[in-house]
This record gives C-alpha cells, structure tokens and sequence, in this order.
C-alpha cells in the first residue's frame, strides 16, 4: 500500500492508536495533518514523524475548533483524503445507578459529537474533491455490552449507527466510510480502564482482562493501524459503511 502524497488527517493523535496510525501513514508516504487537545503532547508524539507533519491543537466537541483543523489542513495541503475520526476518552467505570449525567455528557460529547463534527466538516471537503475515505474509530463497545461502561459503550454503538447513514449519504460522491471495533489496545486507554476496574490491583485488572481475549493478549495500537490504513487504501475500494471487530477472536471493551 502506498498514500504517496496523501493527505491524511488524525484525530486523538497523541495517543496510542492515534500516533500508531500517524507512524503507519508517514511511513508510506503520506502527508500528515495531526490533532489533539495540546500542542505540547502532539509535538512529542509526532517527534521523528516523516514529513514534517501539520501540528493542530483542538477540542473535537467544539465546532469552531474542528473548522479551524479542517480549514488549516485544506490551507497547507490543498485537500483531504483520509480522515481518522479516532479522538475519544473511556469515562468513568460505574453501574448504572451509580453513574453521572456529568460522565453520560462528557463521554457523549467527545465520542459521539466529536465524531459527528468531525464528519460534518471533513465530508463537506471530500465531497468538493468528489472523493475521499474515512475510518471512524468505535470500538468492541460498540457490538457488544461492557458492565460499568455503559456510557462508552452507547457512545461507540452510536458511532456505528453514524458510520453506517454517512456511508449510504455520500457513497455517490466517491466518499468511503467505514469503521474498526478493536478490544481492549494497549494504551494509556487502557491503563485508565485497568485503574478504573481494579480496586487498587492493575495488573490483576489487565490479567483478567487479557485472559478474556480468546488469543490472551491486548492488540498492539499499531495493529489497529494497520487495518486503518487498509480501509483508507485503494484496496478496499469497494468496502464502505462497514465496521470490522478486531479483537483477538472476542475480547470486549
Ligand atoms: P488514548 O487515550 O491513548 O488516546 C486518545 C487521544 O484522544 C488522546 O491523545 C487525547 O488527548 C485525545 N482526545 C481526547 N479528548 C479529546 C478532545 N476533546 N479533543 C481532541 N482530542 C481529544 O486512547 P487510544 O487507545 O489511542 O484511543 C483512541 C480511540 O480508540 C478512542 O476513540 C477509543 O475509544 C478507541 N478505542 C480504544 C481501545 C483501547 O483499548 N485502547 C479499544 C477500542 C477503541
């Protein structure tokens, strides 16, 4: 796979399968537009990234932001071609009668109206061009239930639900939409879950949730990268509004 001179733009790219997917597409030649909340951590992130990648700081849920992402990259580069809708937080880990409106809208506003903004903005560019794809981050969250996560979980379901309406909306425009469902990934989101569900005991929390993964392991964030950027190639040019479960034959999360 090549993304010579492909402009891709990545949400949540200071994190782990942010920074993962921005690795696999400098490495092919792509053109990098990189967002996250800070600066400071996106220049860290991306040190050693090819091509001297577009640095962006921005809240995904505040709109002003995402047309500033969208405007600065279609500035430096003239176009978009791929867009990886990936920035997300997991929440609080609590049973129902124990949750918050406060976690519900936090983790709705970043994962569902981060993702729908994302399109909003990005979509309006690619139809201009009369092309273009999108990988939306979900997650196994999004096919199945997960306890104490049921505010994430809703949020990654209905980032399906999204990915699969934009698909049929702008399959004419030559625009490709689809999305990944990984389990549990080996990051920071991850180490935030472990602490949330252990009590006090991580590595039992990540054993427990390792031994639940039919092949007995977290997947590597650059694993997840590599099916990104398979759905963002040329070779998945018939494939759109899908969403593909990656999780060591049905880890949850
Ligand atoms: P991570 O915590 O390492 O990275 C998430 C990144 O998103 C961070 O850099 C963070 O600063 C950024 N972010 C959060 N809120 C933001 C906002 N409002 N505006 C801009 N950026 C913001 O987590 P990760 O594991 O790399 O997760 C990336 C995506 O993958 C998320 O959507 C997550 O839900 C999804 N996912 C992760 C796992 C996992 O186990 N790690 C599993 C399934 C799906």
């Amino acid at each position: 796979m090549s993304f010579k001179d492909k402009v891709v733009l990545i949400t949540g790219a200071a994190g782990g399968i942010g920074k993962a997917t921005a690795e696999k597409f400098a490495a092919q030649g792509a053109k990098l537009a990189l967002v996250d909340l800070k600066l400071d951590t996106l220049e860290k992130a991306a040190t050693g990234l090819d091509g001297n990648p577009l640095l962006l700081s921005a809240n995904v849920t505040k709109e002003a932001d995402v047309v500033a992402y969208v405007k600065a990259t279609v500035e430096k580069y003239g176009r978009i071609d791929v867009f990886v809708n990936n920035a997300g937080i997991n929440g609080d880990f609590k049973p129902i009668d124990e949750q918050t409106v406060e976690n519900y809208r936090n983790v709705l506003d970043v994962n569902v109206i981060g993702v729908f903004l994302g399109l909003k903005h990005v979509i309006a560019q690619m139809k201009s061009q009369k092309s273009g794809a999108v990988v939306n981050m979900a997650s196994n969250g999004g096919l199945l239930g997960a306890p104490g996560m049921s505010a994430y979980v809703a949020s990654k379901h209905a980032v399906i639900g999204i990915n699969k309406s934009v698909a049929l909306e702008v399959a004419t425009d030559g625009i490709r939409v689809n999305a990944v469902c990984p389990s549990g990934v080996d990051t920071q989101m991850m180490r935030s879950i472990e602490t949330n569900a252990s009590k006090g005991n991580e590595a039992q929390a990540r054993k427990s949730f390792e031994a639940a993964v039919p092949l007995g392991r977290y997947a590597e964030a650059s694993e997840i990268a590599d099916l990104v950027s398979f759905l963002a190639s040329d070779q998945a040019a018939f494939i759109t509004g899908a969403y593909y479960r990656i999780d060591g034959g049905g880890g949850a999360v």
